[in-house]
């Protein structure tokens, strides 16, 4: 066992977490190709293609009983929910998506028709988005099922949005609602346990409709690039939401060197979140920060362009940024100041939420 992390001199995984980890590996790579417009750190590198454009590639690894579990997850939405993880990075960068890759590694306890499934999944995906297959690769596993994507994307030359361009007094706007897929993830979680004990118990699923659509079939916000252009909005900063919103306001201060109010009373939440989070005991708020899988788009735009956004019913504005020293800030409804850390979904800890 040459990489068991034998004694305390040694960090452990979990200390550093996700986020340090990557961090801790990548540091040292310098950039040396003229290309390279944007390397690691963002929702997706961006290279130089031509003098028109830029070219964005991402990928994404879905592994079995880590990201998600068969016993509830038709192969059919597992596809489609592969491809849309990877192209809502796309859409984060301001990019349009143009081709994807797929790689799996299976064992043969799968029969062919259940990877037909898989593709069929693959397959819807890429004709709504819009995407060409262009490879992949396959492999057998002796663990689970393995997804690895990668999407590439396109986008004109000074229209990429990174992490890092959010001015202090930008006004912070999220796309659609949170911390729906959690509660869609708690849900189907409870109902196995029930299937568990009582195999022939029938779950009626219709009162979280929305919540399990939003954990099984996911969809990326192609829409939201297309009406910021059409209302004459270009976002300072732009990062997708998949760990949770605390999680990732707190990557675009990092990465703008910025701070953050963030008001409670302004994340935006369907009805059907609420009503379930009391039925679980659980806040909603706490839902909304920490729960991920939302895939909506977190940007900042200048405060003037208030007035355009203004009443958009896909778009509500949740805070403002700071100066960095002002540090990252939830506004409770109580109206007190609480401090905002990362403790969005992170396969690396050991604590899970
Ligand atoms: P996202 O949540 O948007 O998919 P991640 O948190 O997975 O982004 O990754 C953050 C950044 O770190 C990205 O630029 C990604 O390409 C890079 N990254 C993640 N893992 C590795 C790795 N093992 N080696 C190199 N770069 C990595
Ligand atoms: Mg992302």
């Amino acid at each position: 066992m040459m990489f068991e992390n034998k004694g305390d001199s040694n960090k452990g995984i979990s200390e550093l977490g996700e986020f340090g980890l990557i961090d801790h590996l990548t540091d040292k790579f310098a950039i040396s190709q003229e290309t390279t417009v944007k390397g690691v750190g963002d929702d997706a590198a961006v290279l130089a293609c031509n003098s028109k454009n830029q070219m964005v590639v991402t990928t994404d690894l879905l592994l079995e009983n880590v990201h998600f579990d068969l016993s509830y997850m038709p192969l059919k939405h597992l596809g489609y929910k592969a491809v849309v993880v990877n192209l809502s990075d796309v859409y984060a960068m301001n990019a349009r998506p143009t081709q994807i890759t797929v790689s799996i590694a299976v064992s043969n306890r799968f029969p062919v028709e259940a990877l037909e499934e898989l593709y069929a999944g693959i397959m819807a995906a890429t004709k709504i988005y819009n995407v060409d297959l262009v490879g992949g690769d396959t492999t057998s596993s002796t663990t689970g099922l393995l997804i690895s994507i990668t999407a590439l994307g396109t986008v004109e030359k000074g229209k990429a949005v990174y992490r890092s361009g959010a001015k202090a007094d930008d006004l912070l706007v999220v796309s659609g609602d949170l911390g729906a897929a959690y509660m869609g993830l708690q849900v189907l979680e409870r109902e196995k346990q029930v299937f568990l004990v009582n195999p022939k118990s029938q779950p009626d699923l219709e009162p979280y409709s929305y919540l399990v659509e939003r954990q099984l079939k996911p969809e990326a916000r192609k829409d939201i690039p297309q009406l910021l252009e059409q209302l004459g909005v270009f976002p300072s900063a732009m990062i997708d939401i998949s760990d949770g919103l605390s999680s990732e306001i707190l990557h675009l201060c990092k990465q703008s060197k910025v701070g953050c109010n963030l008001y409670e009373d302004k994340i935006p939440l369907d009805p059907q979140v609420i009503t379930v989070c009391e039925e679980f005991n659980l806040d909603s708020t706490t839902v909304a920060l920490n729960g991920g899988e939302d895939y909506e788009l977190l940007f900042t735009i200048k405060m003037e362009d208030f007035p355009k956004i203004k009443g958009n019913p896909h778009l509500s504005v949740i805070g403002h940024m700071t100066a960095k020293e002002e540090g990252v800030h939830l506004i409770t409804r109580a109206n007190t100041k609480i401090p905002i850390i990362a403790r969005g979904w992170n396969a690396l800890k050991d604590e899970k939420e």
